[in-house]
C-alpha cells in the first residue's frame, strides 16, 4: 500500500512601500516580502504540486496594486474583503498576511486537485547598514 505524499512549496514575492501607524504617525518605507506555502500531491503528469507561474499569476496582479504605494487607504487594498480594510487602515504585517491569506486561498485551491494554500507570511524589512535588516513577520496558518 503506498501511502500518498504530500509536498510543499514556496512562492516568495517582494515590494516596497510606505506606511504610518497610530505608533508611529511618520510616513516611512518598508521593503515587504511575502511567502506562500503550498500543499498538494505530486502531480506525476507534471512534476509540480502546482506550477509557480500560475502561483505568480494570482498574486502579482495583487503586489502591483501595493508596490511604491502608501498602504494607508491603498485603493487597492480597499476594494477587498473586511481583511483588505483593515489591512488599508492599520498596514502592518499581521493585516497584510491576513489579506493576502484571504485573497489567494480561494484562487490557490482552484489551480489542482487536492491543493491548498497552507500559510502566508509576511515579513518586514527596514534600511540597515549591512542592506535590509529583518523587523519582524506574521504568519497566517490556513486551516481546513
Ligand atoms: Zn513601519
Amino acid at each position: 500500500m503506498t501511502m500518498e505524499q504530500r509536498l510543499t512549496i514556496n512562492v516568495p514575492f517582494e515590494f516596497r512601500a510606505t506606511h504610518w501607524l497610530p505608533v508611529r504617525s511618520d510616513p516611512h518605507d518598508h521593503g515587504f516580502q511575502l511567502m506562500l506555502t503550498i500543499e498538494g500531491p505530486l502531480n506525476p503528469t507534471n512534476g509540480f504540486v502546482v506550477d509557480m507561474y500560475e502561483v505568480r499569476k494570482i498574486v502579482e496582479p495583487l503586489i502591483d496594486g501595493l508596490k511604491g504605494s502608501t498602504l494607508n487607504g491603498n485603493q487597492s487594498l480597499q476594494r477587498g474583503s473586511s481583511a483588505g480594510k483593515l489591512a488599508a487602515t492599520y498596514p502592518t504585517c499581521e493585516t497584510l498576511a491576513s489579506y493576502f491569506a484571504d485573497a489567494c486561498t480561494g484562487p490557490i485551491g482552484r489551480l489542482a486537485t487536492g491543493v491548498k494554500l497552507k500559510a502566508v507570511e509576511m515579513h518586514i524589512l527596514n534600511d540597515g547598514s549591512g542592506g535590509m535588516e529583518e523587523w519582524g513577520f506574521a504568519r497566517v496558518e490556513i486551516g481546513g
